[in-house]
């Protein structure tokens, strides 16, 4: 599960036409190493450890190109922070563990499916979806 490709940030930015600095590099790479949809503090917390004269502000603004550049794909799991992942290139949906934050990528054919079904139904063609499943681990029931 954990051995997704990473995609190359960076090239994908150039590609895009945006100019990379050096900082823009490191947040970059930060981003494409990240398997966790990490949020902005995080991403500044390890670009910061890269170059220490890298600013929130700029980690921000950086964030905020590459998403509009399609690059990134930012998520809301319910605690209210914007969470980033790079733009998959094969759909997957989340599991968010309510009780330790981590997050679980998984798909499911199933779901796909009923969910074309679910939209053909009401007269619609699926374009796209989220599927965020909110929970907490099995055992922690048990007491
Ligand atoms: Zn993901």
């Amino acid at each position: 599960m954990a051995t997704k490709t990473t995609p190359d940030i960076e090239a994908l930015a150039v590609s895009a036409g945006m100019r990379m600095t050096d900082q823009r590099r490191v947040i970059a790479r930060v981003l494409s190493d990240s398997q966790d949809h990490p949020d902005v503090e995080e991403v500044y917390k390890r670009a910061v450890a890269e170059d220490e004269a890298i600013s929130i502000a700029t980690v921000y603004r950086t964030v905020r190109l590459f998403e509009e550049a399609g690059i990134l794909t930012r998520h809301d799991f319910g605690d209210g922070r914007a969470r980033y992942e790079p733009a998959p290139e094969d759909h997957h949906d989340h599991l968010i563990d309510i009780q330790s934050g981590k997050v679980i990528e998984f798909t499911n054919d199933e779901i796909e499916r009923l969910q074309t079904e679910v939209a053909e139904r009401l007269g619609y063609k699926l374009v796209d979806h989220r599927l965020e499943l909110y929970a907490v681990p099995l055992d922690s029931d048990d007491k």
